[in-house]
């Protein structure tokens, strides 16, 4: 097997320099990378159904007979449907394909085909409106899709891998150890690969599942834990002393009890003998910034390093500002790096860091340059985690002695999934929003109704508060000509139109980061009444006089992205508003922003996008920084992950590096996981 990964993919039939290239597109250069390829989806024609008796709105495979052929109905330039009608012993349906002569020309009368698609109709019309369909003699029981790419299609892929199975040694070095694929009962690498490409039935195809994702999962906390382990083995930097207390009295709010032991956690950590490790979960405007504050002040008092890292130029702006003004007579020396810094200053500043001038440095990406160096980084905090991968995290970690760690997250995940999804993280969670908050109130509206909002909007303008109207688009394009969705339209008719007499800002994506560091700072002094934007305001930025959000198109955002730009209005004392505008009618979109009018706890909303994206979306472990999972679904496989959890911490109890010969796979599967991330430390 692991010399299959280097035999380069052009060794197979069929497969010149171009099919490679397009193996390579999708992350396929070599045999063993296409054997760890797996299907998509299957295609099961095994068990058909008959016309009367399959549900309605459902998915549903049937077999029938073709009673004509297609015929041809142009509706309009660029769109002919193709129509025709097939039966089986019990019923008829009605057979549309959109724009697709090649498939009318294969269903040809008195012939019979597998169609599978959503069947629909009332009464006892049935109809299936672009099906897949084969004809039964085609038909593999069960066949696998793999994601094509365009040149590239599933057809092909699957002969490939029929090749390369046969390439499989009659025995694969398996990475699960014998004595634990005994207990568990698990497939042998070689049959689960086989199976999963090509099952012989279905029950087969899960065990293979389960052996995969178990072997994943296993492999994925074992580097989780070791890297915690290194970590653990290490002494950083200090704190001698909880100067917490000092920092408080700088606040010009009292902190909730919530930030006070979440405060008093890190600090522990701080002192403790082991660097921290430590994720920040709170809801937004919850008050994670004052957290951070508090540990780097303390750590500053004790000549301590500190980065903070955002993940957008605006909010290390801001964060920037935020410390800078709390800190003003402290003598603490703030200073901001991002990628928009002068290259002067920014050479200034690096020099500063390097000799210990500089307390507390806040920026983006550009932190993580080669040129920055630490005298004595000893802390270093993400905001907004998602954002930002394991390997940043490590990359800013390894600037420093072993610096304490602090990443901040808006993202509600249930306690045990994020305690398992960060294996490497110990979780302090501000549960509490600071006193006087009321809830955003919001109201779903159609666009027949803007005018009203707009009205709306103007007499909260007119009492001093301000607003942002939020738009999906950047600049109108062919495919959305509507300018209700381009901000930078759209603003240009406000302000002649419904906004006439007020100052209104635009930030968008596509303006350089001077600029919209320039709008920002306009609106937070409040120098601009409205803030036109697109989805950059999303994350963080923190204006409490701003009492409204409009949301343009509101179905179009997802729940969770809705509740974070939400959460950009209602951080004052006083009562706030959200807008959402749509005229979509789809039950999902409906749910979706009904949701948000009735709650806005965010963990409910947490769950409800769960139940409604599916947890693939929502657990896409890319947004977590983690490697990425081929099989395993943290969502479906909780009880497999807990058995990894259990046997990883076992193994390495027994073996902490893994270095008996017969793990010596299993280590390998290990540095391949996480070599696509980077190093973790
Ligand atoms: P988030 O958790 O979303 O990052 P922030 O740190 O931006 O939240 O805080 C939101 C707002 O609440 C800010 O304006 C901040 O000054 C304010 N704030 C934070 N903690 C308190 C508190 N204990 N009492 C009153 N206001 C607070
Ligand atoms: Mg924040």
């Amino acid at each position: 097997m692991a010399s299959l990964f280097s035999t380069p993919i052009d060794q197979l039939k069929g497969v010149g320099p171009r099919r490679a290239a397009l193996f390579q597109k999708l992350g396929v250069p070599s045999v063993g990378a296409l054997l760890r390829f797996y299907p998509r989806a299957y295609r099961d024609w095994s068990h058909p159904q008959d016309i009367a008796a399959a549900e309605l709105d459902r998915d549903a495979v049937i077999r029938a007979v073709v009673l004509h052929a297609p015929t041809e109905h142009r509706i309009r330039k660029g769109m002919t449907l193709y129509k025709c009608t097939a039966a089986d012993d019990t019923g008829v349906v009605e057979i549309t394909l959109f724009n697709n002569p090649y498939g009318a020309k294969v269903l040809v009368r008195g012939q019979t085909f597998y169609f599978r698609g959503r069947l629909t109709g009332s009464g006892r019309r049935r109809m299936m409106s672009a099906p897949d369909f084969v004809p039964v003699e085609q038909a593999d029981a069960i066949a696998p899709v793999y994601p094509q790419t365009e040149g590239l299609s599933s057809r092909v892929i699957a002969a490939a891998v029929r090749q390369a199975i046969d390439m499989l040694p009659e025995t694969v070095r398996d990475p699960l150890p014998e004595p634990l694929r005994n207990r568990l009962q698990l497939m042998e690498l070689g049959d689960a690969i086989r199976a999963m490409h090509f099952p012989p039935d279905t029950d087969t195809l899960n065990r293979a599942k389960h052996r995969l994702a178990y072997e994943e999962l296993l492999v994925l906390q074992l580097g989780l834990l070791q890297c915690r382990t290194h970590r653990r083995a290490s002494a950083g930097l200090r704190l001698k002393r909880d100067w917490s207390a000092d920092y408080f009295a700088l606040l010009p709010f009292t902190p909730t009890n919530a930030q006070r032991r979440a405060v008093r956690e890190c600090i522990a950590d701080l002192m403790g003998p082991v660097p921290m490790s430590r994720l920040l979960q709170g809801d937004v405007g919850s008050g994670k910034t004052a957290v951070a504050a508090a540990l780097c002040y303390c750590a500053a008092r004790e000549s301590i390093q500190t980065a903070l890292m955002a993940p957008t130029e605006i909010l290390a702006t801001q964060h920037y500002q935020t410390l800078t003004r709390l800190f003003e007579n402290t003598g603490l020396r703030c200073a901001l790096l991002t990628g928009s810094t002068p290259s002067a200053q920014k050479k200034i500043c690096r020099e500063r860091l390097a000799n210990g001038e500089i307390d507390v440095i806040v920026g983006t990406h550009a932190l993580l340059s080669e040129e920055v160096q630490f005298a004595r980084l000893g802390l270093v905090i993400t905001d907004e985690q998602h954002r930002f991968g394991v390997a940043q995290r490590a990359a800013l970690a390894a600037k420093g002695p072993y610096p304490h760690l602090l990443v901040m997250s808006a993202t509600p995940i249930p306690r045990t999934l994020a305690l398992i999804l960060y294996g490497d993280l110990d979780l302090s969670v501000l549960d509490e929003l600071p006193p006087g908050r009321q809830p955003v109130q919001t109201t779903a509206i159609s666009s027949a109704r803007r005018a009203r909002a707009f009205r709306f909007i103007r007499s909260q303008l007119d009492e001093g508060r301000q607003a942002y109207v939020v738009c999906s688009l950047v600049e109108a394009s062919e495919t959305a000509p509507d300018n209700r969705k381009d901000a930078a339209g759209y603003w240009a008719e406000l302000q002649n139109g419904e906004l006439a007499g007020y100052t209104v800002g635009l930030l968008h994506g596509r303006m350089k980061p001077s600029e919209k560091e320039r709008v920002m700072t306009d609106f937070a002094a409040g120098r601009t009444q409205v803030l036109v934007a697109t989805t950059v305001i999303e994350v963080g930025v923190d204006v409490p006089n701003a009492s409204v959000m409009l949301i343009e198109n509101a179905e179009r955002f997802g729940l969770s992205q809705l509740h974070q730009l939400r959460g950009r209005v209602g951080r004052g004392s006083q009562q706030a508003y959200c807008i959402l505008i749509s005229d979509a009618r789809n039950d999902d979109a409906r749910r979706r922003l009904a949701v948000m009018t009735e709650t806005t706890d965010g963990f409910r909303i947490a769950d409800e996008d769960l139940k409604l994206r599916g947890p693939g979306d929502f657990f896409g472990t890319r947004q977590h920084g983690l490697p990425v999972l081929r099989i395993a679904d943290l969502s479906s496989d909780m009880d497999t992950l807990r058995q990894a959890q259990t046997d990883a911490a076992a193994l390495l109890t027994a073996d902490p590096e893994l270095a008996a010969p017969e793990l010596r796979a299993l280590r390998a599967e290990v540095k391949r996981l996480f070599d696509g991330v980077g190093s973790l430390n």
